[in-house]
């Protein structure tokens, strides 16, 4: 089998409304959908989301795309995803949401060529995976709403973005706590929001006050890693690191300097499919749990995520939630949310439809 011609195709897909976390607000996800046409009529999609955590935009992803990856592509046999991986990785500097995009299509196309749905091709470990939602920062009453309707939605894990101010954070969460009853996961993110006095003041409240936090992610800046370090020494919730673990090498650092209790490996930030497979393999080595997450990505890209974490024992837990947040998103398939699990397609490949 050959590639005969790749494609990139931008689209703004408009969120149902803003969304703010501790250093952002956006109202639109950015995404690059990526398209493989082979020799053998198999089309394979993907979709790279750039996000100002990778410091991408959607003009580097494109102009990338149309500089490298192309000439990298054509003409290969996508079969050999190692192979072509190993290239990208060593001639794309940056650009992680665009190798991402790759991989997966990549993956699609031989999932479809196996006439497999990806996570049994990489595995099968399980069939489906218990997801957060994910209240963004708002006033209050406004978040508790959020909080009860995704309950009566049948969500049962909220993820509650914070770090903004302290003190509004404990409101915050003991008013949803208390709204909810006490048998949903509430975690909490801070998006490096925190100092360490900061995080633990409002982790040690809360859990004084029977708010009963699942886990606490990334609750100081992604660079000092000391700090982060001491947040999960001293903290009685386990600690997750999201921002301070962006490449495939900083997640090793991560599990060799035993800096945080679990890492969130976004295929966005890590590069894709492969170098996620890398970096759980030796999270799991260390005992040290994986969460698959997402950025404000199209169910092309999102579906890629639920199949990688359905298809490893320590990808155990996930916060794949993003497709839910479009307007109108161009995806049809891929996954399917059924009382607060999110259960991947069982058609070959990635399993979506992409209308474009
Ligand atoms: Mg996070």
């Amino acid at each position: 089998m050959k590639i005969k011609s790749v494609t990139a195709i931008p689209i703004d897909l408009k969120l149902k409304e803003p969304f703010s976390i501790a250093n952002e607000t956006v109202d639109i996800g950015e995404n690059v959908f990526l398209k493989i046409e082979t020799d053998e009529d198999i089309v394979g999609w993907g979709c790279a989301t750039p996000d100002s955590v990778t410091s991408e935009t959607k003009e580097t992803v494109v102009n990338c795309f149309n500089n490298v990856i192309k000439d990298i592509l054509i003409g290969e046999n996508p079969l050999r995803i190692n192979y072509i991986t190993d290239i990208i990785e060593e001639k794309v500097k940056g650009n992680p949401s665009l190798r991402a995009g790759i991989n997966m299509a990549l993956y699609d196309v031989i999932g479809k060529k196996a006439n497999l749905p990806l996570y049994k091709l990489l595995g099968g470990y399980k069939e489906k995976i218990e997801t957060s939602v994910t209240i963004g920062l708002n006033p209050v009453d406004n978040m508790v709403d959020k909080a009860k309707f995704f309950v009566s939605e049948g969500f049962t894990c909220l993820k509650i973005k914070c770090g903004m101010d302290a003190d509004q954070d404990i409101e915050v969460v003991l008013a949803i706590r208390n709204a909810i009853g006490p048998d949903i996961k509430i975690r909490l993110d801070a998006n490096e929001g925190y100092t360490l006095e900061k995080a633990l003041r409002v982790i040690e409240t809360l859990e004084k006050l029977g708010a009963d936090i699942e886990m606490l992610e990334q609750p100081t800046p992604a660079k000092y890693l000391y700090a982060l370090k001491e947040v999960t020494a001293q903290c009685p919730v386990p600690i997750m690191a999201d921002e301070t673990a962006l490449t495939l090498r900083d997640s090793l650092k991560l599990v060799k300097m035993e800096i945080a209790d679990m890492i969130n490996i976004k295929l966005m930030k890590i590069g894709g499919i492969t170098n996620a497979i890398k970096a759980n393999t030796f999270a799991e080595i260390a005992e040290i749990p994986v969460m698959a997450g997402c950025m404000n990505e199209s169910m092309a890209a999102m579906a890629a995520g639920v199949h990688f974490a359905c298809a490893f024992k320590n990808v155990k837990y996930a916060d794949l939630d993003s497709a839910l947040d479009f307007e109108q998103d161009v995806v049809k398939g891929g996954a399917r949310y059924e009382k607060g699990f999110v259960i991947p397609s069982d058609k070959p490949g990635l399993g979506i439809e992409v209308d474009l």
